[in-house]
C-alpha cells in the first residue's frame, strides 16, 4: 500500500482561477484522509491532480515513492498507468452493461483474462455486499446499490489508494449515513489508503483519520476530527466545522490557566485555555471562539472572570437538548443545554464559559 505526498501543488484554469494554490500534504499507507472545504474551494481539483486527470502547473505528486507528476521534472504518468482506484458522486455506471460487467471492465482493461476477473468480480461484490446480483442490469439497482457497484469496480483490481469524490452526495439522508460506516469500515478492512472529497463536514468527522480543511484553493488546518473541532487554528475553520461562537477582545495577561481577554460586548474577561501556542501581546485585538456546549447555565457564585449575564432569546427543543440563543448586552450567544427541562424566552440566566475550551484563534 501506498503513501501520497503532495508537494507544493498548483493548478490554474485559465488566468482567472487559481483553484489549488501550492498545497502539500501526505496521506500514510492505510490512512483515510479527507479533503473538507466549501464549494470551489479547489478539493475536487486536487484529487483529479493526483488521479491524472488534470495537469498541474506546478509541483509534486508522488504515491508509494513512485513520481507521479513534477512539474520542473517533466513528468506526468497518464491515468491508467496510476494504478489508482476513483469513486465518483454520479456512480459512473455503464448503462447497458451488468452490474458484473461494469466491475470487470476495469480489470480487462488492464489485461486480467475472463477467469481471472470473475473471481475477482465475485470477491468485490461480496465485500460491498451485492453478491448474487452480478447479472442484473446495473441500473435497475437502487442509488445506494450502484454506489457499491461503484466501488466494488475501484477495489477489484487492488488499486494503490483508493480516491473518492462525494460519493455519497446522491443518496438520501438514511442511506447516506449507513454508507459512511459501511465504506469505511471497508476500506479499513481491505488496508487500504483513501483520499476523500466532501463538503459536508459531519461526513468528514465520522469517516476520516485526519481531515485537510480548505478555502480559496489553501489548506487552513490539518488534523484529527477531535482536534479540529476542539481546536480550530481560525474563525473559517472554527464556523466551518460544527456551530460556534466568535467573539472578539483584546489580551490581557497571561497566567498559568490562560489567557485572560477583555470583551467589551458581553461586558466580561474571558480566560481562554486554548489556541495560545504563539505569542500574543497585552492589548493586541483576539478573536476567542466557544462551541454552545461548552457554555453551562450554572456558574460559580463568585464574580471571577467567564461568568456572564443574560436573557434568554430563543430556545428549540432538539430532543436531547435545547438549542438557546441568549442575549448578553447587543450580542447573541449560541448556547446548547442538555436535558429537557423547559427553557422559557424571557428568563434571566448566568452563564459559565468553560475556560478550558474558549480557543483564541489565529485570524
Ligand atoms: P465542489 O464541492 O463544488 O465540487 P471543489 O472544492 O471541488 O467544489 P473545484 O471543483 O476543485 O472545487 O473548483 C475549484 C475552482 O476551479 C472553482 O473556482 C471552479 O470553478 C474552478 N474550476 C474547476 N474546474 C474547472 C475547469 N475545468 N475549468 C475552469 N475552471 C474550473
Amino acid at each position: 500500500m501506498a503513501e501520497v505526498v503532495v508537494t507544493d501543488l498548483v493548478k490554474k484554469f485559465g488566468t482567472e482561477t487559481l483553484a489549488v494554490d501550492n498545497i502539500s500534504f501526505t496521506v500514510a499507507e492505510g490512512e483515510f484522509v479527507t479533503l473538507l472545504g466549501p464549494s470551489g474551494c479547489g478539493k475536487t481539483t486536487t484529487l483529479r491532480c493526483i488521479a491524472g486527470l488534470e495537469i498541474p502547473d506546478d509541483g509534486e505528486i508522488s504515491i508509494g515513492g513512485e513520481l507521479f507528476t513534477s512539474g520542473s521534472k517533466g513528468v506526468c504518468l497518464p491515468p491508467e498507468k496510476r494504478h489508482l482506484g476513483m469513486v465518483f458522486q454520479s456512480y459512473a455506471i455503464w448503462p447497458h452493461m451488468s452490474v458484473a460487467e461494469n466491475v470487470a471492465y476495469g480489470l480487462q482493461a488492464q489485461g486480467a483474462s475472463r477467469n481471472e476477473a470473475r473471481g475477482k468480480v465475485d470477491k468485490a461484490l461480496e465485500l460491498v455486499g451485492l453478491s448474487g446480483l452480478g447479472g442484473r442490469n446495473a441500473t435497475k439497482l437502487s442509488g445506494g446499490q450502484q454506489q457499491r457497484v461503484s466501488l466494488a469496480r475501484a477495489v477489484a483490481y487492488n488499486p494503490r489508494v483508493l480516491l473518492f469524490d462525494e460519493p455519497l452526495s446522491n443518496l438520501d439522508a438514511k442511506l447516506r449515513e449507513r454508507m459512511r460506516l459501511e465504506l469505511v469500515n471497508l476500506v479499513k478492512e481491505l488496508k487500504m489508503t483513501a483520499l476523500y472529497v466532501t463538503h459536508d463536514q459531519a461526513e468528514a468527522m465520522v469517516m476520516s483519520d485526519r481531515i485537510i480543511i480548505m478555502k480559496d484553493g489553501r489548506i487552513q488546518q490539518v488534523g484529527d476530527p477531535h482536534s479540529t473541532y476542539n481546536e480550530p487554528t481560525n474563525s473559517f475553520v472554527a464556523d466551518f466545522i460544527g456551530v460556534t461562537n466568535i467573539i472578539e477582545g483584546s489580551a490581557e495577561e497571561k497566567n498559568s490557566g490562560g489567557l485572560l481577554v477583555d470583551v467589551p460586548k458581553l461586558s466580561a474577561k474571558i480566560l481562554c485555555g486554548a489556541g495560545l501556542d504563539r505569542e500574543i501581546g497585552k492589548g493586541a485585538k483576539v478573536l476567542v471562539t466557544v462551541r454552545p456546549e461548552y457554555i453551562e447555565l450554572h456558574a460559580p457564585d463568585s464574580d471571577g472572570a467567564n461568568r456572564l449575564e443574560g436573557v434568554v432569546d430563543k430556545a428549540v427543543y432538539l430532543g436531547q437538548s435545547w438549542d438557546c440563543l441568549i442575549r448578553v448586552g447587543d450580542t447573541d450567544l449560541r448556547v446548547h443545554v442538555r436535558g429537557d427541562e423547559p427553557i422559557e424566552p424571557g428568563k434571566r440566566v448566568t452563564m459559565y464559559i468553560l475556560p478550558e475550551r474558549c480557543v483564541v484563534l489565529k485570524d
